[in-house]
């Protein structure tokens, strides 16, 4: 009965004289350990602008708009930390696996709202014929990389990834007009356009 005593004794005694376990937040920065899932933050080098984060959040923390009516067009993608859970679902889905990352940052308590959103912005490329979106330039461009020469088997991606490197001199077709003959296979076109203009042209009206 004594001896357990005593050691209780040494253990309180080792506890009072050891340095303090915890740390000094928040009169004293705390360092987050690595690995650690704090606030999302966008990468503006890496982010193609896909959308994937937003479809991949269970908070629904990411919100995607696109402007079409803007010169140029543009997509806005805004983060919002007040809704995030911290999951890290929008980093391990994204398709370059860097365009968000989850920062050490947890120091977020405000009362304001709108100082807790992150946003970026990347160049929308519309369908020349429909005016439906294709999706960013940069997207595209990172798909005609990642395709290499099989992404000339597709003229929006040429025209895109050619016109990125100036290449090809590209008007931008007749926005708005009908597609009419073989020759405006060379436009970007939505899916469903191009596909209307094969069948027309292999088929007639
Ligand atoms: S960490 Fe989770 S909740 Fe937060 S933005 Fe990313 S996917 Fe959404
Ligand atoms: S590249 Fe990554 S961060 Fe950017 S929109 Fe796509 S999934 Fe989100």
């Amino acid at each position: 009965m004594r001896k357990p005593k005593l050691r209780e004794l040494a253990e309180a005694l080792r506890a009072v004289f050891h340095p303090r376990y915890t740390s000094r937040y928040p009169f004293e920065p705390c360092e987050p350990p690595d690995g650690f899932r704090g606030k999302p933050e966008f990468q503006s080098d890496d982010c193609v602008g896909c959308g994937a984060c937003a479809e991949v959040c269970p908070a629904l923390a990411i919100a995607v708009t696109d402007d079409v009516d803007a010169q140029p067009p543009v997509r806005r993608l805004v983060q919002r930390a007040d809704k995030c859970v911290f999951c890290g679902q929008c980093e391990l889905n994204c398709i370059t696996t860097k365009g968000i990352r989850l920062t050490k940052k947890y120091d977020l308590a405000t009362l304001d709202r709108a100082a807790l959103t992150d946003s970026i912005e990347h160049e929308l490329v519309l369908c020349e014929i429909c005016g439906e979106v294709i999706g960013t330039r940069k997207h595209l461009w990172w798909v005609a990389q990642r395709l290499g020469a099989k992404a000339y088997a597709n003229p929006t991606l040429i025209l895109t990834a050619d016109g990125g490197m100036t290449l090809v001199p590209h008007d931008g077709g007749r926005p708005g007009e009908p597609a009419l003959a073989r020759s405006d296979m060379m436009r970007v076109m939505c899916p469903a356009c191009r596909r209307t203009t094969v069948v027309r042209e292999l088929w007639g009206e």
